[in-house]
Order: C-alpha cells, then sequence, then structure tokens
C-alpha cells in the first residue's frame, strides 16, 4: 500500500498524526475518535496516547472500520536538559516486547507522583485532589496532570483547564511535582527497534534556548530520530514557518497532528489543521510501508 494510492497527493494528504483517548488523558474512546476523524475528512490516522499502546489494536480496527488507513502511535515523556520533551511514535510493531516494557516502566512513576501533587495542592487548601482526579481517569496506569486539572475545574476552583495549569500545575505551582521521564535516547530506541519512525513532539512548546534546541535536534538525529511535527495544534502560523526550517536544516521529515484530547477542551479539532508546505517530506511518505 503506498501512500499516493489513497486520495490526495502526498503533501496535501488529511493525515492526524497525534491525538489522545482515555487509553491516556483524552475524553473520548478510540472508536470515537475515529469516527470524529472521518467525519472531519481525515484520511490517514494515528492515535498517539501518551506512554501507552494499550489502544492500539483497537485504533486500527476503528479506523478500518470508518475506511480510513491508520498508522500505529504513541507519545513518549521523555527527560533532556531538564525539560520534559514528547517524542512521537509512528509505524512501530505494538506487541515489541521492549517498547511494550520500556513504555509500562514509563508509566511506572506516574502514581507515586500523582499522591504528591495531591499533598502539594492540599498545602494551598485544595482536598482530596488524589481521590477528586482518578474520577476522571481511563486507565489507571496513566494519571495524568490533566486529570487533575479537570478536577479543579469541576470543583469550581478554576473555570478552565487552560488556568488550573497556569495557577496550580506549572513550574514553581502547589501541585507541579518534578518528575524524571525516559531519556531521549532510550524512547527513541524503542520506537526506531520496533519498525518506527520517533519524531519531536511540538516543539516550539519547550523552553529552550537556541543552544538547547539545536542539542535536542542534535542529539535526536545521532539516535536515529527521523521526524519533526511542523504543522500541530501546539504552533502558530509563524511556528509553522519555523519549523518547516528546522525539518530542512536538520533533514527531518514533517508530521502533522492536532493534538486532539476533547471536544470541550481543545481548540483544534481532528483534521482540521492546514496541510504540510509542500516543499517539506512527510512523515507518511517514510511510513509507506508501515501503513495499515
Ligand atoms: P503529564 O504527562 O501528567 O505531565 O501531563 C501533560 C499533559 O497535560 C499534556 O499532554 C497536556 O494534555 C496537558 N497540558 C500541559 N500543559 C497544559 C496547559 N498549559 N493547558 C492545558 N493542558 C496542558
Ligand atoms: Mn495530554
Ligand atoms: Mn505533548
Ligand atoms: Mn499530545
Amino acid at each position: 500500500m503506498t501512500v499516493s494510492t489513497i486520495t490526495s497527493p502526498a503533501s496535501i494528504l488529511n493525515a492526524d498524526l497525534h491525538c489522545h483517548s482515555v487509553v491516556s488523558d483524552g475524553t473520548l474512546t478510540p472508536e470515537q475518535l475515529a469516527e470524529r476523524a472521518k467525519t472531519n475528512g481525515v484520511e490517514l490516522w494515528a492515535l498517539t496516547d501518551h506512554d501507552e499502546i494499550g489502544g492500539q489494536h483497537r485504533a486500527a480496527a476503528a479506523a478500518h472500520a470508518q475506511g480510513m488507513r491508520y498508522l500505529t502511535g504513541t507519545e513518549i515523556s521523555v527527560t533532556f536538559a531538564g525539560e520534559t520533551v514528547h517524542i512521537v511514535g509512528l509505524g512501530f510493531d505494538p506487541d515489541n516486547p521492549d517498547m511494550v516494557q520500556g513504555l509500562r516502566n514509563t508509566r511506572g512513576g506516574r502514581g507515586q507522583r500523582a499522591r504528591e501533587m495531591s499533598d502539594g495542592l492540599a498545602k494551598v487548601g485544595i482536598k482530596d485532589a488524589y481521590e477528586g482526579a482518578l474520577k476522571f481517569v481511563g486507565n489507571p496506569e496513566l494519571i495524568s496532570r490533566t486529570h487533575f486539572a479537570r478536577f479543579l475545574v469541576e470543583s469550581g476552583v478554576c473555570k478552565e483547564t487552560a488556568e488550573v495549569f497556569r495557577k496550580y500545575l506549572t513550574e514553581g505551582k502547589p501541585g507541579y511535582v518534578p518528575h524524571r521521564w525516559a531519556s531521549l535516547k532510550d524512547a527513541v530506541n524503542w520506537i526506531t527497534k520496533a519498525g518506527g519512525m520517533a519524531i519531536v513532539a511540538h516543539p516550539a512548546r519547550y523552553k529552550f534556548t537556541p543552544n538547547e534546541e539545536y542539542a535536542l535536534f542534535t542529539e535526536f538525529k545521532i539516535h536515529g530520530g527521523r521526524g519533526v511535527e511542523v504543522v500541530t495544534g501546539s504552533h502558530t502560523a509563524q511556528e509553522y514557518v519555523k519549523y518547516a526550517e528546522t525539518a530542512k536544516e536538520f533533514g527531518l521529515a514533517a508530521s502533522r497532528g492536532s493534538d486532539f484530547h476533547s471536544p470541550e477542551e481543545s481548540r483544534i479539532d481532528l483534521g482540521s489543521l492546514p496541510f504540510l508546505p509542500g516543499d517539506l517530506t512527510p512523515v507518511w511518505e517514510l511510513l509507506a510501508d508501515r501503513i495499515q
């Protein structure tokens, strides 16, 4: 199966290769996401739950039931230069034992971290946040800041999740707990050795100096990383241009994905972003033989 047998030329394919289900911190099931993606005109889809591939077989089946093509996906939490960086993996074998174990280890610290977050929130008068967040969790191994944010909105502490992050869940705020995630090298290796492609997610979101950002892309390439998200729900139009240049400078393929989490919370819907700039190599062109 080659991409050209789908319907559109490669760069104007409606591919959405980044979103989240209830298997991590999204609010829709893989089946509901597939239906929504199809309704919005998505031709090639990937579900990329945080540190989790438990939804992959369901997502592939749901994509096929909707008549969409599918790439396996995940979004791995990595610590690089003291900052959390997300690495998207696409087109890997979801049953690869090293990948399965690596992601299990990455998820491992989330329970303890969540209890510490709850302790921090208790100190500023927000009680039982751990129990409150748990009500929003679809996968007990994957409690995330997003679930705390939903609880604080539900209980009236904040109006919306962005406000919760700003006031309570980011560095220096009462519910923030620093956490050590996977190494960049391990994350890229798990994906690559399982037959997939590693991609730097939403690079504009990291608070790196130009030197640190250069180091990220340089080391990412050395470890075998091959792609960067250019058109994502986290980027502005100027950032599409900036990271299109980065893709060319580092010889990386370009990806496109909404990072959709929830109809109530996400600004950008599935399949609704601009197409990739035509002078970039789309990741799906290099992953043509991994498309299901
Ligand atoms: P965690 O993996 O538990 O640290 O949670 C990270 C998740 O929180 C991200 O994947 C986003 O879904 C969400 N998130 C991070 N920053 C913000 C923000 N400023 N506003 C809303 N959601 C955010
Ligand atoms: Mn998320
Ligand atoms: Mn992310
Ligand atoms: Mn994401």
